[in-house]
């Protein structure tokens, strides 16, 4: 984005914003709907397991529409998308009313380019109900010439385009008149309102509106300590797996939330379950060097915020320095290891077409001594890490050289 555009939206966000009436009453009467009308129509006609089904499946396809659809394909453009599943995103996109593709993409692509900043839509440091659903409450203050200049590729996308010009026709049918139809089938329209409709248009707009909120507010920073952004595994839970944020704002073009086998990203995976139907393709991954490289990073400037203040103290000045190249020397070699680590299991995953048994073996070896380094390297780091952070915010005199020789032995440094 250009600066010219930036300056003339800057004066527009700071002044004073109308308030959207359309959005306060939609925010409002939903969720009375949804807990009051719901709980009535129990209490006069009970639950059955159809409600519970309509509820479940809407949640989910309207859900994944916004996680893998609108965030991860639209705003990010993670992976490649066929335009059946494109239109899919875009229909039960609308059935969360969380506005059409084009504004929710360039107010998020916004948010991540500011973040924690002004221009940033839902901004953290203007308060936890703000970014959780304050900001929809007052009118956008960016002009709509200005807002979508962030957006180039969507307004070429014929589907997006279509479906920012009938958003309101395809939000109801879909929202609305689509689960009360499946209620009607089995002769209970109203339940299929009110649990597939209302009911679930709240819950999945919460939903969203906790990763602008609580993912801001708690949880670690395991990747980047530049922004707000937090991972929170329970978080991960609720969201299909947008909980890891502090991961998705540090690297943001990656298909992935959640990295590990035991971090919940049903989004991952629903992306991982289309992949072979040719629906999506080139899913886009961080190199794994890049991710270690940026934890490593992340530790060494907790430790040094930790300890560079005191440092220059009489009588051990320095101190922290000397502990300090130390650290940055095995993050290096850990780098490095890791980086031949990665080579060596690429060359043996290429040696299972061509290669002879014996060089097979060869590159075993050395992948298992490449990973035997990386390892250990590792675990130097680790022990350092663990003596360090254990050591409480330091006063002038308990950081010592002796101290730092002491911890630099037990570390194994
Ligand atoms: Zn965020
Ligand atoms: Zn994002």
């Amino acid at each position: 984005m250009s600066s010219q555009l930036i300056d003339q939206a800057s004066p527009a966000l700071a002044t004073k914003r109308p308030i959207d009436l359309g959005n306060v009453l939609f925010l409002t009467v939903t969720p009375i709907v949804a807990l009051v009308g719901t709980a009535l129509y129990v209490h006069y006609n009970g639950i059955r397991a159809v409600d519970l089904a309509i509820f479940a499946v809407m949640y989910l396809l309207s859900g994944l529409s916004i996680t893998a659809g609108y965030h991860r394909y639209f705003s990010h453009k993670t992976y490649e998308c066929s335009r059946p599943l494109q239109l899919f995103y875009l229909i039960f996109g609308a059935a969360a009313f969380e506005n059409t593709v084009l504004h929710w993409s360039s107010d998020h692509r916004y948010h991540h380019q500011f973040v924690d900043q002004e221009e940033d839509p839902y901004n953290i440091l203007k308060g936890g109900f703000y970014a959780h659903m304050g900001w929809i409450l007052l009118k956008n203050p960016r002009p709509r010439s200005v807002r979508f200049q962030n957006i180039p590729d969507l307004l070429k996308n014929p589907l997006a385009v279509w479906q920012d010009k009938y958003y309101l026709p395809i939000a109801i049918t879909a929202g609305f008149i689509l689960p009360m139809l499946v209620g009607l089938a089995f002769g209970r329209p109203l339940a299929g309102l009110l649990w597939g409709g209302f009911l679930r248009v709240v819950l999945v707009q919460h939903m969203t509106f906790l990763i602008n909120s609580a993912a801001h507010l708690y949880g670690s920073r395991p990747y980047s300590l530049d922004n707000t952004a937090r991972d929170n595994a329970w978080l991960g839970v609720v969201t299909f797996g947008e909980g890891y944020h502090n991961f998705h704002h540090r690297f943001p073009a990656d298909y992935r939330n959640g990295l590990r086998a035991h971090q919940f990203d049903a989004t991952k995976w629903w992306l991982l379950a289309m992949r072979p139907l040719g629906l999506v393709s080139n899913l886009k991954r961080t190199p794994e060097s890049l991710i270690v490289k940026a934890r490593l990073d992340v530790e060494l400037r907790t430790l040094s915020e930790k300890f560079a203040p005191r440092e220059a103290a009489a009588p051990h000045a320095g101190a922290w320095t000397a502990m300090r190249e130390r650290l940055e020397t095995l993050k290096s070699s850990i780098e490095f290891s890791f980086a031949r680590y990665h080579q060596a299991r690429r060359d043996y995953k290429a040696s299972r077409r061509e290669a002879s048994a014996a060089s097979r073996r060869k590159l075993l070896a050395a992948l298992e001594t490449n990973r035997q380094e990386f390892r250990e390297s590792l675990r130097k780091w680790s022990g350092a890490m663990s003596v360090l952070n254990r050591l409480p915010q330091p006063s002038a005199q308990l950081v010592t050289l002796t101290a730092f020789v002491d911890l630099l032995k037990q570390s194994g440094l």
